[in-house]
């Protein structure tokens, strides 16, 4: 490793140690090698294994929640509330977290996806947030950021009322962005992996508050290193969430006091495989997620991950990844899976597997 890049790491090592957190990731995650899809799609395709990062089912909320933890317990805390969608990845991990820490979690679900039936409102993470122990609150006007988030300070004042010590998590884009801070440090631990294994062509990522997408992006940079970070839009449309991320890079430089600037071109987001919007299932998602179980064996969820690999996929097939070395993060929310469980039965039982498997095995 050069001095140049030595002193790059040392520097944001300095920066990520003014801010407490606790260390429960279980990293390195594996960046393994996705050799049969890979092969069909004419690439060379990584996974970054974020959804192995071990607590409560993993996923890149872990590496986000150890820096709202940190402050939590830092503030003295004795119990956490999050507000987030009814299968929400981010409140499922806090409450296993909390419980892990032995807080007491309230977690509020905004009715975000319209339609959802009872499997969706009491499987998956909703599941597994019961069996953490949180409590659950309902919040029923959809897509209200502020709204919820007053909601959530009433329930907060309620506890402070009542003798608990509060901290609420807070998400939106006017807090400062901590859980970024946990893709800083991915960031490195991908940079000592890029050493060991080689350079990569672009990493393609889910877009979503954007705090995994600018972290890395701004990690990455801060580092040296130009590899190319496409964020793949899930929540909002490329119109939106590029200047979301734009400003999520510059809140990141200003929480780490860092002077580095990340321009607007180096801002890649595609909106192609959003439709019809948050947490809904299309064809392109559906056949991405069972081609990748089929030829890998590897488990991607409905809301972001399966999105990135079809995003990915048709990337592939305009011809715009031939022949590269491309990182695929695999940012966990595979429970979520179960709770889509009646959709993804139709289609499955409609037709053969998906197209590009191979059923007589010529993989690579
Ligand atoms: C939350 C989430 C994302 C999006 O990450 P952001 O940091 O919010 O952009 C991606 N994948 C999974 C599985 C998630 O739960």
């Amino acid at each position: 490793m050069s001095a140049a890049k030595r002193s790059a790491e040392d520097n944001l090592e300095e920066a990520l140690a003014r801010f407490p957190r606790v260390a429960v990731t279980h990293a390195p995650t594996p960046l393994e090698p996705l050799a049969n899809l890979g092969a069909d799609l004419g690439l060379s395709l990584l996974a970054k294994r974020d959804d192995c990062t071990g607590l409560g089912f993993g996923g890149n909320k872990v590496r986000q929640l150890e820096f709202y933890f940190g402050a939590a317990l830092a503030a003295g805390a004795d119990t956490v509330l999050i507000t987030g969608a009814v299968q929400s990845n981010f409140v499922r991990t806090a409450a296993a977290m909390a419980a892990r820490f032995g807080m007491e979690c309230h977690i509020q679900l905004e009715e975000r996806v319209p339609d959802v039936t009872p499997l969706h409102r009491n499987n998956g993470n909703v599941l597994l947030d019961r069996l953490f122990g949180a409590r659950l609150h309902s919040f029923p006007e959809g897509e209200d950021e502020a709204g919820a988030d007053a909601a959530v300070a009433a329930i907060a004042d309620k506890l402070r009322g009542a003798g608990r010590k509060p901290y609420i998590i807070p998400l939106g884009v006017d807090h400062p962005p901590l859980g970024a801070l946990g893709y800083v440090v991915a960031a490195m631990e991908l940079a000592r992996q890029f050493e060991e294994q080689g350079p990569v062509d672009e990493i393609v990522l889910a877009s979503g508050s954007a705090a995994t997408h600018s972290g890395l992006l701004f990690g990455l940079r801060a580092l040296g290193l130009e590899t190319p970070v496409r964020g793949i839009c899930v929540r909002r449309p490329a119109a939106a969430q590029q200047p979301r991320v734009l400003r999520r890079c510059a809140d990141v430089a200003r929480l780490l006091d860092l002077p580095v600037v990340i321009p607007e071109s180096d801002i890649r987001v595609s909106d192609d495989v959003l439709a019809p919007g948050y947490g809904r299932l299309n064809a392109a998602t559906v056949a991405a997620i069972r081609r990748t179980a089929e030829r890998e064996g590897l488990v991607l969820d409905p809301a972001y991950t399966g999105k990135v690999m079809a995003g990915l996929i048709q990337l592939a097939e305009a011809g715009a990844l031939a022949g590269r070395r491309v990182v695929f993060l695999h940012s966990g929310g595979t429970p979520a899976l179960f709770a889509y469980a009646d959709q993804l039965t139709d289609a499955l039982s409609s037709g053969a597997p998906s197209s590009g498997a191979s059923p007589s095995g010529s993989a690579a």
